[in-house]
């Protein structure tokens, strides 16, 4: 049995299989400028953001209706348990939808068929997070929020993602204070391949609760001991990190130095059809890596309950906490 945790930087488009890619687009007769699936996943190898961002937006176009997006989400959820996954905080990236003219009752509605059963059918609870993508427009990312608002009642928060470099956080002011004022949460990508300023000026300006990635706070001794000191959690993708080239090879992963910073880590896995693995894989291979033992491992998984939006249902996150403690690890951690 894998350790319990929560997946919290997650992207639902991310999860699409090269075999899910062939199947969605011969039932939408959408063509492939592949092949084959093995064509296709070779094609998963790229060498920086970019290449990524190209094959990710192109391979969206065959997720067409409420039919894609359930089978879409249906084929995570398993994949997810599977790997001791019990909550979920799912992002979706709606702009990449409309712009295709895909709406976004679509998208959402095609997704909570799925989400909305995921504790019942896979024992997995979910929650939605509306993602803009910054290298999108300010007027955008509001038109987005404004396209959402008969769909609140199914998302929880709004994050920020996409090319990071060149579009900080600040030009997202307006849309996050609405948000706020409609009651949602707040994460936002930051710190990745951006500066560490763009971590404090989301967490200032865009008034975040968690940041997504965040890994060159550690060039900054002050932004660390404020982070440490406010417990803002910082999702972090080991094996994304690798394959986007944030670090050069997992072994200098700075995650041993940013837990014993005192920082509030979790481990995640951002887009895991493209990057190499899904969230237990990401445990894995940074215990091997980087050789965290067993209450290391134990502390990322509290962390990922501890650093969920479950305040609406503290029983359940006490119960997950729970089995985190009562966890066994086996022969091997
Ligand atoms: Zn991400």
């Amino acid at each position: 049995m894998p350790l319990p945790k929560a997946e919290l930087h997650l992207h639902i488009e991310g999860t699409l299989e090269p075999e899910l890619a062939f199947a969605l687009a011969a039932r939408n007769g959408v063509p492939l400028p592949y092949a084959h699936t093995d064509e296709l996943r070779k094609a998963y190898q790229f060498d920086d953001l970019q290449s990524f961002l190209n094959l990710y937006y192109e391979l969206m176009a065959v997720l067409r209706t409420e039919q894609d997006f359930e089978d879409l989400a249906n084929a995570y959820l398993p994949r997810a348990a599977a790997q001791g996954v019990r909550h979920a905080e799912i992002f979706f990236d709606p702009q990449a939808h409309i712009a295709r003219g895909v709406a976004m009752g679509t998208v959402v509605e095609g997704l909570w068929r799925a989400l909305g059963r995921s504790t019942e059918n896979h024992g997995v609870s979910t929650q939605l997070i509306m993602c803009f993508l910054r290298d999108e427009s300010a007027e955008s990312a509001l038109e987005t929020l404004e396209a959402a608002k008969p769909y609140l009642d199914r998302i929880i928060g709004i994050g920020l993602d996409s090319a990071e470099v060149g579009h900080p956080p600040a030009k997202f002011r307006e849309v996050y204070e609405a948000a706020a004022a409609l009651g949602l949460r707040r994460v936002a990508h930051a710190g990745e391949e951006g500066p560490p300023e763009y971590i404090t000026e989301a967490l200032d300006v865009l008034g975040v609760e968690r940041i997504d990635h965040g890994l060159r706070c550690m060039e900054d001794d002050a932004l660390v001991e404020r982070l440490v000191r406010e417990r803002v959690p910082l999702t972090l993708c080991p094996l994304s990190n690798v394959r986007l080239r944030a670090v050069d090879v997992l072994a200098e992963h700075p995650l041993p130095a940013m837990l014993d910073a005192g920082l509030l880590c979790t481990v995640n896995s951002d887009d895991p059809a493209y990057f190499g693995g899904y969230v237990a894989d990401n445990f894995h291979a940074v215990r091997d890596a980087l050789g965290l033992d067993q209450e290391r491992m134990r502390e990322l998984a509290r962390n990922s309950f501890v650093a969920s939006f479950l305040e609406h249902d503290e029983e359940r996150r006490a119960r997950y906490l729970a089995e985190v403690e009562a966890y066994d690890f086996p022969g091997r951690p």
